[in-house]
């Protein structure tokens, strides 16, 4: 783009999920059938989602974060347990650890690709700790096998949280069950979306088991079709479960996101790739480095710092942008920041520096496969008009 900045009359957003033709009908085809909630098509969903990461179960709920939540119950988290995990994450990583009546204990991050510090594991773990959840942030897998030596030297588990990685691989594997469990999330603004929605995966038959019975009120059988023909109206609460299963109206939505999965990560790729090659000329903002070791990206967000050297806050430069119809996000606050945890858990305020310096720094810029190839120059056209304008 040469010439004075013009300001596109349209907002552009920071995110937007890819609906088409093929989801809407397969959405009203189940409203039409009958059948709303789950059933044949959430269980078809599961059987592609399996076979797609190539792990044996994969278990769909109502949200990633309802998997976390009977996913660390199952893994027999209890009061008195510790959980490291990185604060560079959505609140309901550490929330659920919380909610189990577990203490989450943080770990920083790399200052490039804003991964858990593997190396700072080591000197987290006390006789407390029972496992290890790291987050592949962004899309990028964390440094997998360093943590899983860390993991098999103390006897930990490991709960991956793969909300960023659907179709992330890590040395050639799919992100999500290198220990016992993972989970991704099928949110709007995920790399594939069923409006709200989640998976779990695991390899264990045992933990498979009771994670079902955990998402649907504590039945011993997965009975979805007990009100169908030849099911049996007949029910066995074996434990108090939850109520986190998945529709089947979302199902229509994943069935259909999911086989385009791979489209939708190489349009996101060469979009990334793009911001790449223009924001190469703007030091003031400076994007996420990539991991040294093998793997490919999702490129479920594209993450900048606003250095110093823009002279302007992040906020300031957030306001800046969408006043030239620019959306963008904030992936994340650090979570040991939030009221709730800086009350509860003070010592983390100021043990963080990294992730303390960055929260206040990050910001997420239009990412998705619907936006058009002009779309990246115009983002990276405000951003130097912002940055003309500071001051
Ligand atoms: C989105 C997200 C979650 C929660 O996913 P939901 O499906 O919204 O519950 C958890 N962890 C991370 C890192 C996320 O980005």
């Amino acid at each position: 783009m040469t010439g004075p900045f013009a300001k596109r009359p349209d907002f552009l957003p920071f995110s937007r999920p890819t609906i088409r033709q093929v989801e809407i009908d397969e959405v009203v085809d189940s409203l039409r059938s009958g059948w709303i909630t789950t059933g044949p098509k959430a269980e078809r969903f599961e059987r592609d989602f399996a076979a797609y990461t190539g792990f044996p179960h994969a278990l769909a709920l109502s949200s990633a974060t309802a998997g976390q939540h009977i996913g660390l119950l199952a893994l027999g988290l209890k009061p008195g347990d510790e959980v490291i995990t990185t604060p560079m994450t959505w609140a309901s990583t550490v929330n659920m650890i919380e909610v189990a009546g577990a203490t989450p204990v943080f770990v920083d991050i790399h200052r490039d690709t804003l991964q858990i510090d593997e190396r700072q594991l080591e000197a987290a773990v006390t006789p407390r700790t029972v496992g290890i959840i790291p987050v592949h942030y962004a899309g990028a897998p964390a440094d997998v096998d360093a943590i899983l030596a860390v993991a098999r030297r103390h006897g930990l588990w490991v709960f991956e949280d793969a909300a960023h990685g659907v179709g992330c691989l890590y040395k050639g594997t799919h992100v999500g069950c290198f220990d016992r469990l993972g989970v991704f999330s099928f949110h709007p603004i995920k790399n594939i979306t069923t409006a709200e929605g989640g998976v779990l995966v695991t390899r264990d038959d045992a933990l498979a088991h009771k994670l079902k019975a955990l998402r649907f009120h504590g039945l011993e059988k997965q009975a979805w079709n007990r009100y169908a023909e030849g099911g049996t109206p007949q029910v066995e609460i074996v434990l108090p479960g939850f109520k986190y299963n998945f529709m089947d109206l979302q199902a229509a939505l994943g069935i259909h996101q999911l086989a385009s999965v791979g489209e939708f990560n190489e349009r996101r790729r060469a979009l990334a790739a793009r911001y790449d090659e223009l924001l190469a000329q703007v030091p003031e903002v400076e994007p996420l480095g990539m991991p040294g070791y093998e793997h490919f990206h999702t490129r479920h967000l594209y993450v900048v710092k606003v250095l110093e050297s823009a002279g302007m806050t992040r906020d300031e430069f957030i306001a800046a942008l969408r006043a030239r119809n620019v959306g963008t996000g904030i992936h994340f606050r650090a979570v040991h920041t939030q009221p709730y945890y800086a009350g509860k858990y003070p010592r983390w305020i100021g043990a963080l520096p990294v992730a303390e310096w960055v929260s206040e720094r990050l910001c997420s810029i239009p990412l998705f496969p619907l936006m058009t190839d002009d779309d990246p120059a115009y983002v990276v056209a405000a951003i130097k008009d912002v940055l003309a304008h500071r001051g």
